[in-house]
């Protein structure tokens, strides 16, 4: 089998992305492999799918228990054998996954690098005496002292190479600078590797920075155009983060907090919610993120300014991993900004202060750009980017230049008359004439008291912070932050410079011409893979990412042979859950009278939102109250699915939840013999997957009468 060929049955995808196939391929000719990608780049495609083609056993290091279970319940969904092992598992289970690799019976196994050179671990031996082929090291830059995110365990893997000296090894990152990457080909002692860097743009995100006034308000708006979206806030306390989720949810959004201080099990719960989509918003500090690998986050908001361009970056990379247009928005303002100039020195180490303010110094820069955001954040990681994205703000407004000379020299000779002594605020009422008895008796004096009268005073906050930008004011980074003149301030006054500003009134283009998609069918979809997720007890995004979910809802596919072609559905999916999507696709076509668009389908095409045509069904409580109260009418389950235009599977799902509740007896669902062997098969197996309980049991027992077993034994705990 080709890559190519590999790509498609075992991942159904279309096409590489960036520099997988070329790196895959030097994978399979036995080279060691540097890999540099963005996030959500796809780099766990890089040894996966020579895993699968290898004959022989592939190990993974990764840092994360977390992510390991991630990628491995992805794998398994598609039909890949793959486990990990670490220190949350029962004694039983490791031995049972030592049992499978004994024979062979695993492609890929997860380890965290402690793991493996852990002190009195046995397994580097044990696993010396499998056929391992090929070992990846994910998130490499954890090696380095010089990467932002250093492990000290990831020390150990200095010894990879004499205990393997000849199995290939990838090592991939999302970040590391060129010290960083030596440091990593050093450590790991790579022989002669080949390095791939991938372009750092993600391009499906839009940049966007807004002055934070009401930052609320401003974030209500935002959210109000995304309900059904998942995203990710940023704040820069942990007080901060509770009171706003709080705030969120007082609004009706579905918003949970995160931060270090929580307890862990309120951490890992609102994580998992998040994850599952059964929180839509996480609030979060900076402690959140790291090994999210949720793919649909369609947003991240900072509320606060960040410390640097690198951290920010990397957060707002969490959104869009599926490659669909996904938002970054920023609430600048200038008062963040001189907090954390506080912060940013630290006592008696000049160096590492000067450092910090620097960077700090280019979030900044970033804030207040005029000129578009993704060229200076790519030519800040040394990337160049010649032309306009077309896709930040900046680019996508249409700014208006007028000549704004007498309003610079106004301001100008506002600031030099108050003897570079106030701050904007006090500038402004002064220049407005204002009557506040706050304005000094001298100021009021003053020719230039109240000669900016004309002139809003939000308009002369924007004019100000852009003449700052320009160079010709600056501010202070005091308590109080004063403007004062610049060199080139002297310039205006006399008239010698002419100064353009942007008018107040921006226009926002529109966005490009895309086709639509049925946005009623795309609820439907995300129930179905909501409850297919249910049973396999793993989060919705494992099942399928939005951007198949998107496409199904866009070009209608009315058959497996079709479904095929959507991008996700490998063989194993496709075998799987084919008949499942398929389901609610046909329902709503027949419904709407519309047939097939596969015809249409051409890869990589945004696609906007249809506004008719929406139904009403979808959100939780509701449908499943639907459903009960057509059950109390004494219909069958599968006569409610037919009405109802959705799988059999959703219905049992939503009755199991009454059942849980104490509302439907469970005899009324499940006939009496059967219920101990179900309850017996769940109390020997554990209820975290269904599809092995189902093996075990056999045809006679569908997954409607398990979930019910397992909704009424929970309800008797
Ligand atoms: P990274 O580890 O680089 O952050 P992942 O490996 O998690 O990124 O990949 C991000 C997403 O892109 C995943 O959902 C993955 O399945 C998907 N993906 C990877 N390669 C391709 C491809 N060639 N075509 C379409 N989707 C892909
Ligand atoms: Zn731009």
């Amino acid at each position: 089998m080709t890559p190519i060929q590999a790509l498609q049955k075992y991942f159904g995808y279309n096409e590489f992305r960036h520099q997988q196939e070329a790196i895959i391929q030097h994978v399979l000719n036995g080279q060691d492999v540097l890999t540099l990608m963005p996030t959500g780049g796809g780099k766990s495609l890089c040894y996966q799918l020579p895993a699968v083609l290898m004959n022989g056993l592939t190990i993974v290091i990764s840092p994360l228990i977390a992510l390991m279970k991630d990628q491995v319940d992805s794998l398994n969904v598609n039909g890949i054998p793959a486990a990990f092992l670490n220190s949350s598992q029962s004694p039983n289970e490791q031995q049972r996954i030592t049992d499978q690799l004994k024979n062979n019976q695993i492609k890929l196994l997860y380890l965290a690098p402690e793991r493996l050179f852990g002190s009195g671990s046995n397994l580097i031996n044990f696993l010396k005496s499998l056929p391992v082929c090929l070992i990846a090291i994910d998130e490499a830059h954890c090696i380095s002292h010089w990467g932002h995110d250093f492990r000290p365990e990831y020390l150990m893997l200095a010894g990879l190479k004499n205990e393997f000296p000849k199995i290939p090894v990838i090592a991939l990152t999302a970040t590391a600078d060129k010290l960083t990457r030596k440091d990593i080909l050093e450590k790991l002692d790579l022989h002669n590797p080949a390095g791939f860097i991938s372009s750092f743009n993600r391009a499906n995100i839009t940049y966007r920075v807004l002055p934070k006034k009401n930052s609320f308000n401003q974030l209500l708006a935002f959210l109000e155009e995304r309900k059904e979206d998942s995203g990710i806030i940023y704040c820069l306390s942990r007080k901060s983060t509770e009171a706003l989720a709080a705030d969120l949810k007082e609004e009706g959004f579905s918003a949970e907090a995160y931060h270090a201080g929580m307890e862990n099990a309120d951490k890992a719960r609102n994580q998992e919610a998040f994850l599952r989509d059964e929180v839509k918003i996480i609030v979060a500090t900076i402690a959140f993120g790291m090994g999210i690998n949720k793919s649909n986050v369609r947003y991240v908001v900072h509320v606060d300014l960040p410390k640097n361009i690198e951290g920010y970056y990397q957060e707002t990379g969490r959104a869009g991993r599926d490659g669909l247009p996904s938002d970054a928005l920023l609430l600048y303002s200038y008062g963040d900004a001189s907090k954390l100039q506080r912060f940013a020195r630290v006592e008696g180490n000049e160096e590492q202060s000067a450092i910090m303010l620097k960077k700090l110094d280019d979030m900044v820069k970033y804030s207040q750009l005029q000129t578009c955001r993704r060229q200076y954040l790519m030519q800040y990681f040394d990337e160049a980017f010649p032309d306009n994205c077309g896709s930040c703000d900046i680019c996508l407004s249409e700014y208006e230049k007028f000549d704004a000379t007498l309003i610079a020299q106004k301001a100008l000779s506002a600031v030099a008359r108050v003897k570079e002594r106030f701050g904007s605020t006090y500038v402004i009422d002064f220049l407005r004439g204002s009557k506040n008895e706050k304005i000094k008796q001298e100021h009021k004096q003053l020719k230039t008291y109240g000669i900016g009268a004309d002139i809003s005073k939000a308009d002369w906050h924007g004019y100000l912070r852009e003449l700052v930008t320009l160079g010709y004011l600056t501010v202070t980074d005091d308590a109080y932050p004063v403007l004062k003149l610049t060199a080139k301030s002297d310039a205006v006054l006399k008239g010698l410079q002419k100064v353009e500003l942007i008018a107040s009134q921006t226009i926002e283009e529109k966005q490009a011409e895309v086709i639509p998609y049925e946005a009623g069918l795309l609820n439907e979809l995300k129930l179905t893979r909501r409850d297919i997720a249910i049973n396999e007890n793993v989060p919705a995004y494992i099942i399928l990412s939005d951007a198949a979910l998107m496409e199904m809802a866009t070009y209608l596919p009315q058959t497996l042979d079709e479904l095929r072609l959507i991008s996700g559905f490998g063989d194993v999916k496709l075998a799987r859950y084919g008949r499942e999507f398929l389901i609610p696709v046909k329902n709503y076509a027949t419904k709407h009278g519309l047939s097939s668009r596969m015809k249409q389908k051409s890869p990589k095409r945004e696609r906007k939102q249809r506004a008719d045509r929406t139904t009403t069904s979808g959100r939780g409580a509701d449908t499943r109250l639907e459903t009960f109260t057509l059950f109390r009418t004494g219909k069958k389950v599968a006569e409610i699915a037919a009405e109802r235009g959705l799988s059999p599977m959703t219905i049992e799902n939503h009755l199991s939840y009454f059942i849980q509740r104490g509302e439907i007896d469970i005899a009324e669902l499940v006939k009496e013999e059967k219920i101990p062997i179900i309850k017996d098969a769940v109390e020997s197996y554990g209820h975290e997957r269904l599809a092995p309980l189902k093996e075990v049991l056999g045809d006679d027992y569908s997954y409607g009468e398990i979930r019910a077993v397992i909704g009424w034994m929970n309800k008797a705990v």
